[in-house]
Order: C-alpha cells, then sequence, then structure tokens
C-alpha cells in the first residue's frame, strides 16, 4: 500500500534521511520508533509530500507519490494524494473557528463532494466511534485534549483514507488522557484501517502494531514484529534505545 525506495531527505548540509526502504501492506499497522531527531516526522511528511523527497521514490497503492510534475499539474497531484493519505498530529490543527461537526464536514464536502446531509451523516457515525456524539456543536477550545485528538482522528477518517499516518499523537496529553486515545486507535487497528504510527509508547505498539521499524540517524537499523523486536533486539542502538524506553 506503502512503499519508500531509497527514500532521501536532506536539509542544507544535514541529511535527515539517508535511504529508507519500508513497505506498509494493505490492512498493516506498521509502528515507528527512534530517538529525538532521527527523522521519523520527516519521514512520515516525506510520505505525505508536506516535505519533497531530495531523492528516492514513495508509492501510493502503485501510484508514484513524488512524481516529476510541475505547476497545476503537481498541485492536483498532490491534493489527490493527501486526501487518500490523512495524517493526524501531535498538536490537533483543529480548525478552532468552526464546530466540531463542521471540522468533520468540511473535508467531504469541499474536497469529495458530499452534501452537507451526507457529510454530516458521515460525521455523526464517527463521532460515535470516537464517543463524542454529544460534543458535534462544541467548538474546539471547549474540549480536552484527548478529545480534541479523537475529533482530529475522526476528521481524518471522514475523508475514508487509503492510509493513516499518525505522528505521536498523544505525546502532547496529559498522561491521563493517553488511554482514549489510545482505545480509539485500537479500534482501527481492528478495523484493519492501514496505519503508519510513530510512537514513543512501546506497550502501546507491541499490543497494536503488526510490524515495528527502529529507525536512527535517518536509516532503518532494525525492523520485525514487535514482540521480537522490543524483546530481543540484535542490534546495538536498538538495545540502548530499548532500555530507556521501555
Ligand atoms: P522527534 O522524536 O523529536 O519528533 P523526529 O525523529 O521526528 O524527532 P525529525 O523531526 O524528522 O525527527 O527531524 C530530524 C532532523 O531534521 C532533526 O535534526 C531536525 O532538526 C531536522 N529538521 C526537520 N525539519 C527540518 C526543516 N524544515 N529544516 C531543517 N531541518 C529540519
Ligand atoms: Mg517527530
Amino acid at each position: 500500500m506503502v512503499e519508500l525506495k531509497g527514500l532521501r531527505k536532506v536539509f542544507g548540509r544535514l541529511e535527515v534521511l539517508r535511504g529508507i526502504d519500508m513497505s506498509v501492506d494493505k490492512g498493516q499497522i506498521l509502528s515507528l520508533i527512534g530517538p529525538s531527531g532521527s527523522g521519523k516526522s520527516t519521514l512520515l511528511r516525506s510520505v505525505n509530500l508536506l516535505e519533497t523527497p531530495t531523492g528516492g521514490e514513495v508509492w501510493l497503492d502503485g501510484t508514484r507519490v513524488n512524481a516529476d510534475l510541475k505547476g497545476l499539474a503537481y498541485e492536483r497531484h498532490v491534493n489527490g494524494l493527501r486526501r487518500e493519505m490523512q495524517m493526524v498530529f501531535q498538536q490537533f490543527n483543529l480548525f478552532p473557528h468552526l464546530t466540531v461537526m463542521q471540522n468533520l464536514t468540511i473535508g467531504p464536502m469541499k474536497l469529495l463532494g458530499l452534501s452537507k446531509a451526507e457529510a454530516e451523516a458521515r460525521g455523526e457515525e464517527l463521532l460515535c466511534k470516537v464517543g463524542l456524539a454529544e460534543k458535534a456543536l462544541a467548538y474546539p477550545a471547549r474540549l480536552s485534549g484527548g478529545q480534541k485528538q479523537r475529533v482530529a482522528i475522526a476528521r481524518a477518517l471522514a475523508m475514508r483514507p487509503k492510509v493513516m499516518l499518525f505522528d505521536e499523537v498523544t505525546s502532547a496529553l496529559d498522561p491521563e488522557l493517553v488511554d482514549e486515545v489510545n482505545a480509539v486507535m485500537k479500534d482501527l487497528a481492528a478495523e484493519h484501517i492501514t496505519m503508519l504510527i510513530v510512537t514513543h509508547e512501546m506497550r502501546f505498539a507491541a499490543e497494536v502494531t503488526d510490524w515495528a521499524v527502529f529507525m536512527d540517524e535517518g536509516m532503518v537499523v532494525e525492523e520485525g514484529p514487535p514482540d521480537r523486536l522490543f524483546s530481543d533486539p540484535e542490534h546495538p542502538r536498538t538495545r540502548s534505545f530499548l532500555r530507556k524506553h521501555l
């Protein structure tokens, strides 16, 4: 579903991604772990074309994401792809001037051409799914961090993406709010939605994801089923990282 081949990203003289190969199959849930500054967010942002890769290839469902297009053609291409890959960030990025329901319906109405009624029906279903049916008319400022993040996840799902990208979605939350967001992600995992999850919560990764990738200094150091990777890492750098984080 998502495939990276020799992905490179350079900022000035800083090589942040140094030839990443990775693939996420349809329905697979992959966790990406690694020290701060190892390039995890840059990798997700390159998949979603929030960053332009310096080299290598990004593929989504058989389409080359970093295509060699210019001008309007490129813009159309990017906009099309962003619909198919929805990203959820550490800082929720909800539209503050819109209600929860409007946050959920604006994308499907503007980008997918749904009518207001269709978009609201989809929105209601998703708010139920994330346990926030009663907050449809609230503004984001009136929600807790955990509620905001659940709305952000519902908003992403409203676009019916092929892939969900999560970048440390619980790390800005107070500890007591983490579980409610993780519970929502567990539900998505049970539905086999294709997901690429950057997280520092190894227990969550072990419980929920099928495959774990440890990266350091812009390279994949080691990968495998999370149980194996976390309990019996082969590489010294993985071992030292896990000692600090388990
Ligand atoms: P964290 O766990 O702290 O979120 P990360 O693994 O997500 O770290 P990135 O945010 O991908 O790491 O950053 C990797 C490196 O790239 C860092 O050294 C960072 O300073 C640098 N970097 C990221 N974005 C830019 C940018 N727009 N311009 C210059 N350098 C950048
Ligand atoms: Mg990051």
